[in-house]
């Protein structure tokens, strides 16, 4: 016989209770997008592979090392999406939807990326997302994270904090960089040759580094606040403050940039309070949900300047944080006692469902088997059909406490 080709290193078959936990996710995130007044929309998996290059930024962790790019039969250069966000800002942009704006937009789907597979980290994830297109005021950032945040709570996930920064306007952001090329610049040598190479091409990445040589120098370098313009604090100042009025805790993370090149402002991530529940679940994985204001991006892609903001988070790491929350509606077992009460039994079956009552049908084995089988399944009720004179075996009966007639189920 021949052997039998193994599934693709860093993919995942979800099966079981991590399927259940998986759509318990995208169940919640779509009623609360729906509270949020948030538009579905689909894009295709694969871009063009400068969509990515452009808005992600060439000097990214994503784009030099981790996209998936092909060149298809026809010798064009594809990349399956590493982010949803760049694909939209295209969207936005070949359909028009600046008629929309300012649209808020909501997705989930898979992404690719070529990384080291561990736990909480694949090579084909996915993701829940959420972006606001063409609107500048602090007021859309603070609406996204009032919804991350009770997207959140209404997962049942505890022990996670929002952990929030400002990178500033483009001026800000510049003055600052200049500052922590000069900071990091000064200790080259002792930095990881990742910080070193870094430091030429995207020196805010170091502030990010997991690496204890970096750390050490993390500490005392510039923060972005000596060099704010009066215009990025009232901004900054304006999120903060929307985000105290509307009840979302959070907590200032001065080193906190994340990996992209096209944020401005505000900068985000949800991360797991240290010894928490939720952190130890997660392993060094910690990050569930991340984003940030990216209004230089759709620019990059040959737009007029369109201010956004939007976040992303893991479904596989939320998945793992809540569980089985997501549970089982009441549901009925149909029982044919016999085959001649199938089609009968089948019919009341479609009945209840119809009626918005799941159920399913047990008919195969002896008698006894069934309703084993059934009371095992531990349902709400059991309807039991059977051809017998006098109906259902009144031992089998007595054995199923909770056997009830059509009406009353569907009651
Ligand atoms: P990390 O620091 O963990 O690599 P990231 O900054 O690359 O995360 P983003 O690009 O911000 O992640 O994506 C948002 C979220 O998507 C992350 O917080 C995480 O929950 C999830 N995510 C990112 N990469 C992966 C992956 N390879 N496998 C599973 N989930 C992922
Ligand atoms: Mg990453």
């Amino acid at each position: 016989m021949s052997k039998t080709p193994q599934a693709i290193r860093g993919t995942q078959d979800i099966f079981g209770p991590d399927a259940e936990a998986f759509a318990f996710v995208v169940e919640t995130f779509e009623r609360v997008r729906r509270l949020y007044r948030f538009r579905r929309v689909e894009m295709p998996v694969f871009e063009k592979t400068e969509v990515f290059a452009r808005s992600i930024g060439e000097t990214t962790d994503i784009v030099s090392k981790e996209m998936y790019s092909f060149e298809d039969r026809g010798g064009e250069s594809l990349t399956l999406r590493p982010e949803f966000t760049a694909g939209i800002a295209r969207a936005f942009l070949t359909n028009g939807w600046q008629q929309h704006a300012p649209v808020k937009l909501a997705t989930h789907g898979p992404l690719f990326r070529y990384e080291r597979p561990q736990k909480g980290r694949y090579r084909q994830f996915h993701q829940i997302d959420a972006e606001i297109v063409g609107a500048a005021e602090p007021q859309a950032d603070v609406e996204l994270l009032a919804m991350a945040d009770q997207l959140l709570k209404e997962l049942g996930i505890e022990g996670v904090t929002l952990h929030l920064n400002t990178l500033g306007d483009g001026d800000s952001r510049e003055a600052w960089r200049t500052a922590l090329v000069e900071h990091f610049r000064a200790v080259r040598d002792e930095l990881s040759e990742e910080s070193q190479e870094r430091l030429e091409k995207n020196p805010l990445r170091i502030l990010d580094s997991k690496d204890r040589r970096d750390q050490r120098f993390v500490a005392d370098a510039p923060k972005i606040d000596q060099f704010l313009s009066d215009e990025a604090r009232a901004f900054f100042d304006a999120v903060t403050g929307g985000l105290d009025a509307a009840g979302v805790k959070w907590t200032r993370a001065e080193s906190l940039v994340r990996g992209l090149d096209y944020y401005r402002h505000t900068a985000f991530e949800f991360i797991p309070d240290e010894g928490s529940e939720a952190a130890s679940k997660l392993g060094s994985q910690s990050t569930i949900l991340g984003g940030g204001r990216y209004d230089g991006l759709i620019e990059s892609l040959g737009g007029a300047p369109t201010p956004a903001v939007g976040w992303a988070a893991g479904i596989e790491r939320l998945a793992m944080l809540c569980g089985e929350r997501g549970g089982e509606p009441d549901f009925v077992i149909v029982v044919a006692e016999d085959d001649m009460a199938i089609t009968e039994a089948a019919a009341a079956l479609q009945k209840l469902r119809a009626a918005g009552r799941s159920g399913e049908l047990i008919a195969t084995g002896s008698p006894r088997k069934r309703f084993d089988k059934a009371v095992k399944a531990d349902p709400w009720a059991i309807v039991a059909f059977s051809s017998r004179e006098g109906g259902v075996h009144r031992n089998i009966k007595a054995d199923a406490p909770i056997v009830r007639m059509v009406e009353d189920a569907l009651a």
